[in-house]
């Protein structure tokens, strides 16, 4: 993938060309080049060219999509290779406690993330001023949570493969790893030969996806131009400023969040540079993408960079994906309070508490994929008896506040992720780190 001479040429290559072999092509440059400047650059002249261009941009649609294509074609077989290796591997003694503390952190973070929301709304106030929208089609209903919770045991394997129901996929993986454990620590010897081939081929499989995603990636920025050129193409200022004070909200909540995230990694003696070094591809794709899901392969790469053994973030990082989103609960936050302002309806302490609890189990059932918090924006609404007609105006600034709340989803995902291989000791020496990724290029 990295070299660009003609693989079957057996000639000598003449006397003249000695230099150009030192010389780097394009490519090796283009390569060579740090992905976090080539996403930068991409996003800012993404946006100079939504702004110049307006809706019409909406034509090179098809190049954000083919990126956002080519990350989802990875995440169900990644999530399958890297949860069967993990889970074989770990002592099956330790699954139980490590799934306890992710499930315990994700939870904590989520109420953080809504009560800071809720907070900011209070204080700023968004939307006193605006008028209701006189007419607003009723958002889509979301599913009954019940059936989020059954659904995460697939009637048939295959189905639930093919479907990409994550949920699903993490449970199979699971009991497969697991089942690959017991045989593997077990005292028939024809067992523990069985187990053998079966995790080499989930080993195998791992370092295989993680060498397409490399590949992927270096196709990133045309994608990244174009999801960002096509948002800010069609959003505009004109549907902005009105909505300015609730973007604000959010933006800032969320750069708390981050704060916040911060000063939970130093409690537990992370190194936030090195943490940061290695989020900011999985964020800055997060942020494009505006899917937790299709962001999934990035995160993980950056997790194997931070060192986190595959036992914890094959299972925790996932998960935290479908359920843990710390971005859509500090966004439907500040928006039910957006959307009771609009309407002129003042919130009980009650009722606060009330969205609390709903926000948070509405951000756990919320799919990673782009607009999902909007649904959920609305199941907290109609929960708390708000009209729905003010969300109409939420959606039309949906996209920006989207690309924020999923970059903080990734970013909880993959903190949580990293103190908890703290607490397990589960994370390798920087220097084991570096060989690794060195003979993986
Ligand atoms: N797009 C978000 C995500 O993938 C979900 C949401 O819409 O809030 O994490």
């Amino acid at each position: 993938m990295e070299q660009t001479s003609d693989p079957g040429s057996t000639q000598p290559e003449p006397d003249s060309s000695r230099t150009d072999r030192t010389e780097k092509t394009w490519w090796q440059r283009y390569i060579g080049f740090p992905l976090i400047w080539k996403f930068g650059i991409a996003l800012v002249l993404g946006v100079i060219a939504g702004l110049i261009v307006g809706p019409p941009i909406a034509t090179i649609e098809p190049l954000g999509d083919l990126f956002l294509r080519l990350l989802q074609m990875l995440v169900i077989p990644l999530v399958l290779v890297t949860l069967i290796s993990g889970a074989a591997s770990a002592a099956p003694s330790s699954l139980g406690r490590v799934g306890g503390k992710v499930f315990g952190f994700y939870l904590l973070t989520s109420v953080v993330a809504i009560s800071l929301g809720l907070g900011l709304g209070l204080l700023i106030g968004p939307g006193t001023g605006l008028d209701m929208p006189s007419t607003g089609e009723d958002p889509e209903k979301a599913p009954p949570l019940i059936e989020t919770f059954l659904n995460i045991f697939p009637e048939n394997i295959f189905q639930a493969l093919a479907e990409g129901n994550v949920l699903a996929v993490i449970f199979v993986a699971v009991i497969i790893g697991f089942a690959v454990g017991t045989m593997a620590y077990s005292e028939d010897a024809r067992l523990r030969e069985l187990a053998e081939p079966v995790k080499k081929l989930a080993d195998a499989g791992c370092e295989v996806m993680f060498k397409i995603v490399r590949g992927v990636l270096e196709y990133g920025p045309i994608g990244v131009f174009a999801l960002i050129a096509v948002v800010v193409g069609e959003t505009g200022t004109d549907s902005l400023l009105p909505m300015l004070n609730l973007t604000g909200t959010v933006y800032l909540g969320i750069a708390l969040m981050i704060v916040a995230y911060s000063l939970l990694l130093l409690a537990f003696k992370v190194n936030i540079a090195r943490f940061f070094g290695a989020a900011k591809d999985p964020m800055l794709t997060a942020y494009v993408t505006r899917s937790s899901s299709g962001t999934l392969p990035v995160t993980m790469r950056a997790a194997e960079k931070l060192g986190i053994r595959e036992g914890t973030y094959g299972f925790s990082l996932p998960l935290g994906a479908t359920i843990n989103m710390d971005g859509t609960a500090l966004y439907v936050g500040a928006s039910t309070l957006f959307v009771a302002n609009v309407s002129g309806v003042d919130l009980s302490f009650v009722q606060l508490l009330e969205a609390v609890a709903v926000g948070v189990l509405a951000s756990i059932g919320t799919a990673g994929v782009p607009g999902a918090g909007l649904i959920m924006l609305s199941l907290v609404i109609s929960q708390a008896g708000l009209p729905f007609a003010a969300v109409a105006l939420v959606a039309g600034v949906d996209a920006l506040l989207d690309m924020a709340r999923t970059m903080c989803n990734v970013t909880g995902d993959l903190v949580v992720t990293r103190i908890v291989a703290q607490t397990e000791g589960q994370v390798e020496e920087p220097s084991r780190v570096r060989k690794r990724s060195r003979s993986r290029r």
